[in-house]
């Protein structure tokens, strides 16, 4: 029997745990395609180092599709509005009668997923089109059937959703009696990127050990240690869950055997609600068309005025704010591509508060940088530290880097491994080195006084206060 089942692949890069493809197979054998349109990544500032790892993870998956005799189509276009055609004559030129997806929420890949939808049906193909690709796939509303707007009433009414709907990851699909293994060519282009495939490498194995030894290790002490980036002790999966390389259910029957096995309630895992947000930001995507058209949740946030100010924001990029903490967190994102949550939050907010700049500058710099960059988590994150968003940080809350320093990197360890310059200066005097330490070790002055950039950030939130 001929093949008929092609699935789309999007950010789901994996043949195991996808319910499109389970489901696919019992209708009969498969093939997956992947569409690489590099002009959208660009729209969205994606990363060079996030492009190498798609490509490296696709070339991985083909591997693994070739050994389950899985015909794995990759198509290089260019843009997302080539989808639809060139879907089309995939399926016609192989025969394939049905498409298979998982849905994506924010509105221009809605869109693109309509417009295939319509363009395939036109041409009597069918489509399957499944729930995102989140541990809670359905919609989690309030009584009135609306979304909800702050975070701990969402995660109270996911975490029952999820009790009474516990899914388990689907397995590698079958192996297949036929296939045309690996029909077309795919070269990675050899260009440089500041990928690093030593700290993450696109090995689906190594993915999944790096999931249960986390779960084994570290899940039931993560809320006491995660806040501290000399040692990582968060589970450094975003990579792969923003690609899709490991999935949501995964991390869920992680979590649920690991706490099985120490007694502890699978419920209560802190992990598991950091996942929540995860949802929480892909949903808001969702209800909320304006947040992929880069405005603020909060619509009386549009008025604030920011400071246009391109030495502040070089510097911010370029780690020489002379707020070590800061610097090291910006040098640690040009680095290595990852930043830990933490930091992200500090150099957010300073960005954002203490230079007063606007948060979208942050937001698509972060992008260009993150080998995780997931524009629903990112948004999420910037809005929240802008205090432009979706249950945010109040607007007087700015952060201060010197405390956050003392308190989340206190000997130092953190600032000395990115600021080499601040290697020999003793941990009481490196969160605010003095004019002195700064003189002798050839480190930045800091670009704001604290104190009065605070009052400054303030007053333009207040500001708006008294415009409504
Ligand atoms: P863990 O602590 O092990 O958490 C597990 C997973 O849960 C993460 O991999 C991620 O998928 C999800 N997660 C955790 N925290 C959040 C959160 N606050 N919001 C949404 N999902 C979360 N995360 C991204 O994946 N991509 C981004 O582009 C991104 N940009 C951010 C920008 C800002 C300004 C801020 C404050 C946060 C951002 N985050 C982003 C959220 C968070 O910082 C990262 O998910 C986390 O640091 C990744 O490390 P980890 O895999 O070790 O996380």
């Amino acid at each position: 029997m001929a093949i008929t089942q092609l699935v789309w692949l999007r950010n789901d890069l994996r043949l195991d745990d996808h319910p499109a493809i389970a489901q696919a197979q019992q209708q009969g054998e498969v093939a997956v395609v992947v569409c690489l349109t590099p002009e959208q990544w660009d729209e969205h500032h994606e990363s060079p180092a996030k492009g190498s790892l798609r490509l490296k993870l696709i070339q991985t998956l083909r591997q693994q599709a070739h050994e389950l005799n899985i015909p794995c189509h990759v198509l290089p276009l260019r843009r997302f509005s080539d989808c639809p055609n060139a879907l089309l004559t995939l399926c016609q030129e192989q025969n394939y009668q049905q498409v298979w997806w998982q849905n994506e929420l924010p509105v221009h890949e809605a869109q693109r997923d309509d417009n295939t939808e319509n363009h395939l049906r036109e041409h009597n193909i069918e489509c399957q089109r499944f729930a995102p690709d989140l541990i809670v796939s359905q919609p989690v509303l309030n009584q009135q059937g609306q979304p909800f707007k702050v975070f701990t009433p969402f995660y109270k009414r996911w975490l029952a959703t999820l009790s009474a709907n516990v899914q388990s990851p689907y397995d590698l699909p079958n192996k297949q009696t036929q296939g045309e293994a690996l029909p077309n060519e795919f070269v990675i282009p050899s260009e440089q990127s500041s990928y690093r495939e030593d700290l993450w490498p696109a090995d689906y194995q190594a993915i999944r050990e790096k999931l249960w030894h986390f779960c084994h290790t570290k899940e039931a002490l993560y809320d006491e240690l995660r806040d501290f980036p000399a040692k990582p002790n968060t589970s450094l999966l975003s990579p792969y869950l923003a690609l899709g390389a490991i999935g949501p259910r995964a991390c869920l029957e992680a979590i649920i055997y690991s706490a099985s096995q120490d007694n502890r309630d699978w419920h209560a895992s802190v992990w598991l609600k950091e996942l929540a947000w995860r949802d929480f930001y892909k949903q808001l995507m969702g209800f909320f068309p304006d947040l992929s058209k880069s405005l603020p949740f909060k619509p009386e946030t549009v008025n604030v005025i920011w400071n246009n100010n391109e030495a502040g924001f070089k510097a911010w990029c370029e780690g020489n704010t002379g707020f070590p903490i800061v610097d090291a967190a910006m040098r640690q994102l040009n680095q290595t591509g990852w930043m830990h949550n933490r930091l992200r939050m500090i150099a957010a907010s300073f960005l954002t508060k203490l230079l007063l700049i606007d948060w979208r500058k942050g937001e698509a710099y972060f992008m260009s940088k993150l080998i995780d960059g997931e524009f629903a988590a990112n948004n999420g994150g910037w809005q929240w530290s802008a205090s432009t968003g979706c249950d945010a940080a109040p607007y007087f809350r700015v952060f201060n880097p010197t405390r956050q320093s003392e308190r989340f990197d206190p000997d130092g360890t953190f600032i000395k491994k990115f600021i080499p310059e601040l290697k020999s200066i003793p941990a009481k005097n490196i969160h605010n080195p003095s004019s002195a330490i700064r003189d002798q070790c050839n480190y930045s002055e800091p670009v704001i006084d604290y104190k009065l950039a605070r009052q400054h950030a303030i007053a333009a939130f207040e500001n708006l206060k008294k415009e409504n």
